[in-house]
């Protein structure tokens, strides 16, 4: 199986090779075969792209947004008329199963594309009345941005960065994932296609050193990055060191809070979405699942039959409902984190070992009870198929418990009774949250965290407000009066 590009990058509308950057192996997570091999970007390439990136905004931010509209728009169509072949693209980048990469990967970015191709036109500032003179306000676009992705939801994220930062008159420099390169790449072929002109979404592949390099070009305005915590820290402060804008899209440990008079069938089904999906490698996963202690042995115990039935097995397979961890180092990752709560007392409800079927890098949904605040997996961010039970009593007590953590991105409550359901979420300390539902991320609503889960959002109107900038003009309609 092969998925070679015809390049490792794409700057100023064209695929661009240079050897001399140091190999990147892409693997396909489920067996472990090579698909592809491409070069980091060198000091020169990243030149080129930010460049072209400087170039074709000037011209760009000069478009009427109906335009720029229209270009998102049929790019978007393409990548519906195209969801085959970029699903399965997807899936052997990542290893995730054909079918959640048919709908929602792709479909997602394309959801993105069509959203801020939509709301783009409307953007607009407003008037202030001062009685004769007056202030307008302008919301211009911020210049060249760089988007930096995790490897989770490659294209995905190459979607929701590029669509509002394309639409609002900026250019994009994106780095992928150097675990994930591939998808990017389309997306910028499909742009140019779509009419874009070039060098308004430039593709440089490279590790984080490529990451760091771009952030502090002095022509860069912003970055937004996908990515851990630690890597958070890192990427603000070195766009803090030019003042540059930054939308910092974090890691995550959030809670999922069932009550004993949840839907039971409802709040497995969600406990599992929230830890399976993806084989758990979801930002906003409820990792931290608290259940009121009347609901517990009927929730285990639907929980493991349910688990027990998932399909794991070859990702291209349609029947398949699990595909492998995205890489080895994950995988490692992975079991470490699971050995380590068996050995901090942990109660293993199933799974807790590799899948032995496979020679790729498949774990078992695992669910684990009886975990309790201080152990490790209540603690860290695992991002794999790794369920964490925690049982509770009182409203108050889940609540303090859920927002006693670093992160603050998710957090879901499932409960029949829709006054706490409300009183919950007003006191969880979380970005994105649901009631009755779990990890559902519609373009149309804000997406991001609180803490250290990060700064900014995605997605929804408020995305509008972290691709531009206001500038405001005071217009003097009378004499200067100088006292001098
Ligand atoms: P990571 O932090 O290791 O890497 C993210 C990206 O940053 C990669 O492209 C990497 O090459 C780049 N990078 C690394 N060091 C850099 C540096 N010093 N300067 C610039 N760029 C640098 O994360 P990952 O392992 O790829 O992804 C998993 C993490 O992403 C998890 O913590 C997950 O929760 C998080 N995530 C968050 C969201 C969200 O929207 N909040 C979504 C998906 C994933």
């Amino acid at each position: 199986m092969k998925a070679q590009p015809a390049a490792s990058h794409f700057i100023d509308g064209a695929y661009v090779e240079d050897t001399a950057g140091a190999v990147i192996e892409v693997i396909y997570p489920a067996t472990g075969a090579v698909i592809a091999r491409l070069h980091e970007a060198t000091p020169a390439l990243i030149e080129r792209a930010v460049a072209a990136a400087t170039r074709a905004q000037t011209a760009w931010a000069a478009t009427r947004p109906v335009e720029r509209a229209r270009i998102l728009r049929r790019a978007a169509d393409m990548i519906r008329d195209r969801g085959e072949d970029l699903a399965r693209l997807e899936t052997l980048d990542t290893g995730k199963p054909i079918q959640e990469t048919r709908v929602a990967d792709w479909p997602s970015g394309a959801d993105a594309l069509e959203y801020f191709a939509g709301l783009a036109p409307t953007v607009t500032g407003e008037t202030i009345p001062l009685g004769g003179d007056f202030v307008y306000t302008i919301r211009e676009p911020l210049g060249v941005c760089v988007g930096i992705g995790a490897w989770n939801y490659p294209s995905q994220i190459a979607c929701w960065k590029s669509a509002p930062a394309l639409a609002l008159g900026n250019a994009m420099v994106f780095k992928p994932s150097e675990v994930t390169p591939l998808g990017a790449l389309k997306l910028a072929e499909i742009y140019i296609e779509a009419g874009l002109p070039a060098g308004l979404f430039n593709v440089v592949q490279g590790r984080g050193a490529v990451g760091a390099g771009l952030i502090t070009d002095p022509r860069v305005a912003k970055v937004s990055l996908t990515g851990s915590v630690p890597t958070g820290r890192k990427v603000y402060a070195a766009a803090a060191e030019g003042m540059r804008h930054v939308t910092m899209e974090l890691g995550g440990k959030s809670p999922l809070i069932l009550f004993d008079d949840a839907n039971l069938d409802d709040a497995v089904g969600a406990a599992m979405m929230a830890n399976f999906y993806s084989a758990g490698q979801v930002c906003s996963n409820g990792t931290r699942v608290f259940v009121q202690r009347g609901l517990k042995e009927a929730f285990l115990s639907r929980l493991k039959a349910r688990a027990q039935a998932m399909v794991l097995g070859d990702p291209l397979d349609d029947a398949t409902h699990m595909g492998p961890l995205v890489s080895e180092a994950q995988l490692a990752k992975v079991m470490g984190y699971i050995d380590t709560a068996k050995a901090e007392g942990a109660r293993l409800i199933t799974g807790g070992a590799r899948a032995a079927a496979n020679t790729g890098y498949f774990v078992q949904p695992t669910v684990f009870a009886d975990v309790t605040d201080d152990m490790t997996i209540a603690r860290e961010e695992v991002f794999g198929p790794v369920m964490a039970v925690l049982d509770f009593d009182t409203e108050a007590e889940a609540i303090a418990r859920a927002n006693a953590t670093e992160f603050g991105l998710a957090a879901g409550v499932f409960t029949a009774d829709i006054t706490r359901a409300h009183r919950v979420i007003g006191q969880l300390q979380a970005g994105t949250c649901w009631i009755n539902a779990y990890n559902l991320t519609p373009v149309e609503a804000p997406f991001g965290g609180m803490k250290a889960s990060g700064v900014g959002r995605e997605n929804g109107h408020a995305a509008v407000q972290h691709y531009t900038q206001v500038k405001s003009v005071y217009v003097g309609m009378g004499p200067v009066d100088a006292p001098y």
